[in-house]
């Protein structure tokens, strides 16, 4: 494909991945401008929670320990910026279904497993009371959440400021605006229509949080039963998520309340939640591809310009540093292309031109 080094890149979208792409950018001294048209943000909605263990299979995630230290590291760097928190641990409990899933996770916590650097057996009289777990549970002591919507919001202010951020839409047959010779694709879900010209299907994954509020002492863990709550403090504790590919909109839906509800009331033993006490109720579409790996780089050489940076699906927190530094590692020609795994010629219907 046709290259060259840009001197000054577009960058469009202005959730968790174009907020990361501009904090990528002024850390390598890439003169950029930051478009959004406003249109719903999946990061608007994100509880921001990072946790490096997949609890279906209990296995490592992709690339866990590399890509937790790269986040910890931007965030950090990010929250000095802009004199923020945005990064908060906090463990996660996970009860365990049944008494397999329990003796697996005790093998595996033992040692001598990949994912056992992760993951802790959780004696019986450790467990805050208030959790009900008759086959036992184990704790990710790694684990925490960010601040998402803090940090979009704090970095488009910053980015006002510096006269670096327009409220401005963009699609393909805009092309490359004049004064840039990149841009970097950072829509989401929004990036769908466009990239389905060069045969990358990018799916909208619909999900829903909610927040409530209660008097109870629930502790200061997660507490995951497939769905999680997690405290936020003052009471307040964020419960979710919902998993749906059959909804295109980012619409809430009140089934989904009451399940997230009785969920989170199994996981105690006094279920103490009523819908009264939900103070919020949310849903956004997940950028997400078939393998749920990201679409990274360039994909046409008609538009040698364009550089693809979506499709961040469920975990945008955890990979998005990595997944920054793999786009602009192989847009400014320090790597000759970003790694197969996220690259668009995984698609057996990718068209390159
Ligand atoms: C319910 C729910 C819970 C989640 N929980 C977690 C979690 O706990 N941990 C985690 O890591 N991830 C979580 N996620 C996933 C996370 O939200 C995504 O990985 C991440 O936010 C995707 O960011 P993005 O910037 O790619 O997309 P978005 O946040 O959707 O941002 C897209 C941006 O592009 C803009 N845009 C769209 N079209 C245009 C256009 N034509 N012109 C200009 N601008 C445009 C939009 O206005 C927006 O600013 C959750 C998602 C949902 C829905």
């Amino acid at each position: 494909m046709e290259f060259r080094v840009p001197r000054k890149v577009l960058i469009v979208g202005g959730g968790l991945a174009g907020t990361l792409m501009a904090w990528g950018c002024q850390e390598r001294g890439v003169d950029f401008e930051q478009w959004s048209n406003g249109s719903p943000a999946a990061s608007d909605v994100a509880a921001g929670m990072f946790n490096p263990v997949s609890f279906r299979r209990i296995l490592p995630q992709w690339d866990a320990a590399n890509q937790s230290a790269r986040a910890r590291e931007v965030f950090s760097i990010v929250e000095k910026a802009l004199g923020i928190d945005l990064w908060h641990d906090v463990p996660i409990i996970r009860i365990f279904p049944d008494a397999q899933y329990a003796a697996l996770w005790t093998e595996r916590a033992r040692g001598g497993h990949e994912v056992t650097p992760f993951i802790e057996s959780m004696p019986a009289d450790f467990l805050h009371p208030s959790i009900n777990a008759p086959y036992g549970a184990g704790m990710v002591p790694d684990a925490g959440w960010v601040n998402v919507r803090l940090l979009t919001e704090k970095s488009r202010a910053l980015q006002l400021q510096n006269g670096k951020w327009k409220n401005h839409s963009w699609s393909m047959r805009d092309g490359c605006p004049p004064g840039f010779d990149a841009v970097v694709d950072c829509r989401g879900v929004g990036a769908a229509a466009d990239l389905a010209q060069f045969g990358l299907e990018l799916r909208r994954n619909h999900g829903e949080v909610i927040t409530v509020q209660t008097a109870m002492d629930w502790g200061a863990q997660t507490v995951n039963n497939v769905t999680w709550t997690l405290p936020l403090g003052n009471g307040a504790f964020r419960i979710g998520s919902t998993y749906r590919w059959d909804i295109e909109e980012p619409v809430v839906l009140e089934k989904s309340l009451n399940h997230l509800l009785r969920q989170a009331n199994l996981a105690r033993i006094k279920p103490a939640l009523l819908a009264s006490d939900v103070t919020s109720h949310l849903a956004g579409l997940r950028p997400s591809c078939f393998d749920r790996r990201p679409i990274l780089g360039r994909v046409s050489t008609q538009h040698h310009w364009y550089v693809a940076c979506t499709g961040w699906g469920t975990r945008g927190v955890s990979i998005g540093p990595t997944m920054v530094d793999w786009t602009l590692d192989a847009m400014l020609g320090i790597t000759s292309d970003v790694p197969d795994e996220v690259h668009p010629k995984r698609f057996r219907t990718f068209t390159k031109n």
